[in-house]
């Protein structure tokens, strides 16, 4: 099969588009032939290298897939060959006490699909049966690329703000880097939920696209300030609720953008993990600071009900063949996209 792969860490030149052997489906696994698979910071940090993080050469990333099933291990029932499906990106154990109280991204086994495993940049990849998402009819007009958006961006911020920070309606969410697939997520969950919401961008046409997406107040934070506006457009009571994944650059910022009992919910540190913090903020604010990192399985079948619905909507910045792999991994390095960049087959 065809498959995007790297043998060595390095800059986009190192993707290559390869024959590989197809992956076999093992006992309670299944084969998806890929359809669409979204690009996440997080492919462009295996690319990269992460000095935590030893892989396998040659890797194949891609944790956001849409696809059908192609072919069932042994033991599998109840899935049907040629099932459209979306894939959850988390792999667990489904024994532990985590996994068994529904908190599978909390197992000691947890692992990421195309990060800790081969993903699925490729014709086809093979998942565990328990990672299946089948598209729900409502959902069969949405393109596979549309699809493949939706996973990993709308998990995680659902968790950020709903399972993490809590959200109750009436609040006020400020979304730092709108543009980002967690960003135009965020503002849609925040909206769903009742929330006033105030977004974060470079560019205008960043800004105009998350006011068309629901966010109320926009902020062009170019000049690297983005707390005067924030002050202003609360009355200087400050936000409840930070969605935060852009790190060191802005986090001290967040803190201080924070009203009494505000949380800060961090998914990610594109730019700088250690940021300076005041604690004189977070103690006499009453501040919680809350890490987040992808979402419970069963997340993944709230959000495709909600996007069926209508009410949260993937949003695909380009589309691009699976050989364009490298100009989709610059264009996610330049920060020139508003949503997701997609490969398909
Ligand atoms: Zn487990």
């Amino acid at each position: 099969m065809r498959a995007v792969l790297f043998r060595q860490h390095g800059g986009p030149e190192v993707l290559e588009i390869a024959d590989v052997p197809t992956p076999v489906p093992g006992p309670g696994q299944v084969q998806v032939r890929v359809a669409a698979v979204a690009l996440n910071h997080i492919d462009l940090w295996m690319r990269r290298g992460l000095p935590a993080l030893k892989i396998a050469f040659p890797h194949i990333s891609g944790g956001d897939v849409c696809g059908t099933v192609s072919a069932l291990g042994a033991g599998v029932t109840g899935v049907a060959v040629g099932t459209r499906v979306v894939l959850n990106p988390g792999i667990s154990c489904g024994r532990c006490v985590a996994c068994l109280s529904g908190r599978d991204n909390f197992c000691p086994d947890y692992r990421m699909l195309g990060e800790h495993t081969q993903g699925g940049q490729a014709e086809f990849v093979v998942v565990p049966a328990a990672n299946l998402v089948p598209v729900p009819p409502a959902a069969a007009s949405l393109s596979d690329a549309e699809l493949a958006a939706v996973p990993i961006a709308f998990i995680t911020a659902w968790q950020m703000l709903v399972d993490r920070a809590v959200i109750r309606h009436g609040e006020t969410v400020l979304v730092l880097a709108a543009g980002s697939g967690v960003g135009s997520a965020a503002i849609q969950i925040a909206k769903l939920h009742g929330a006033r919401v105030i977004a974060t961008a470079s560019r205008d046409d960043k800004l105009a696209a998350a006011r068309a997406l629901g966010a109320d107040e926009v902020i062009n934070d170019s000049g690297g300030d983005f707390l005067t506006e924030v002050k202003r457009l609360t009355d200087r009571r400050g936000v409840d609720i930070v969605v935060e994944h852009v790190g060191a650059a802005t986090f001290p910022q967040a803190v201080v953008a924070c009203g009494r009992g505000g949380r800060i919910v961090t998914c990610g540190a594109t730019v700088g993990h250690e940021p300076i913090l005041n604690l004189r903020y977070v103690f006499w604010r009453q501040l919680s600071i809350l890490g987040s990192t992808l979402a419970s399985k069963s997340r993944l079948f709230e959000v495709m009900a909600l996007v069926a619905a209508g009410r949260l909507r993937p949003v695909v910045d380009r589309v691009l063949p699976l050989a364009d792999v490298a100009a989709g991994h610059r264009a996610l390095e330049s920060r020139s996209v508003f949503g997701k960049v997609v490969l398909t087959l």
